[in-house]
């Protein structure tokens, strides 16, 4: 039996940096993680809707030396923590620490995990029993729309002020 948590669901994946919260470029700690304006809001009206909740970054900051794996992974363990604080839940983070022209050689590689390459996509689809039709991904750049449709997701480009405005509009809810 599929316990409560772990039903048949749609997910949405959400991109990181100009979606969830505010792209200052290579982001890493918390001091510089500014909530694009409804973000919490957003994942909490997803996860009432019952999506499960992905964010799927790509992170060359780590192959190119300025920030390790675990400050990606720190960064997102505390992301999830403020999250939880406001009744909003975010399922699981994906990442892509590659980049073919890094400077760390054990990250300096061409990706297929790395958007437009679907693969952080199809992991978290292979891992969780997610209802991939009516599922979808935002992002505020071309990379994470190729990405869902290599996925054989449906891709919106988030280009607005407010991501819950956003995703009560991609739900049909009334704002
Ligand atoms: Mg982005």
């Amino acid at each position: 039996m599929v316990s409560e948590d772990r039903q048949i669901r749609p997910a949405v994946f959400l991109d990181r940096d100009g979606v969830v919260n505010r792209d200052v470029g290579y982001a890493h700690h918390p001091d510089q993680i500014v909530w694009v304006d409804g973000a919490m809001e957003a994942v909490k009206i997803l996860n009432d809707a019952g999506y499960y909740v992905f964010v799927v970054t790509n992170q060359s900051g780590v192959a190119r030396g300025y920030y390790t794996e675990d400050h990606v992974r720190d960064l997102h363990t505390w992301m999830g923590a403020q999250m939880a604080l406001h009744g909003a839940r975010i399922d699981a983070f994906a990442y892509c620490p590659d980049h073919p022209e890094g400077t760390v050689p054990a990250y300096t590689k061409a990706s297929d995990r790395r958007k437009p390459g679907p693969g952080m996509i199809l992991e978290l689809l292979a891992a969780w029993p997610v209802e991939k039709d009516r599922s979808f991904m935002i992002g505020d750049r071309d990379i994470d729309v190729e990405a869902a449709t290599a996925a054989g997701i449906a891709g919106y480009l988030f280009a607005e002020a407010n991501l819950a405005d956003f995703v009560r509009a991609r739900l049909g809810l009334p704002g």
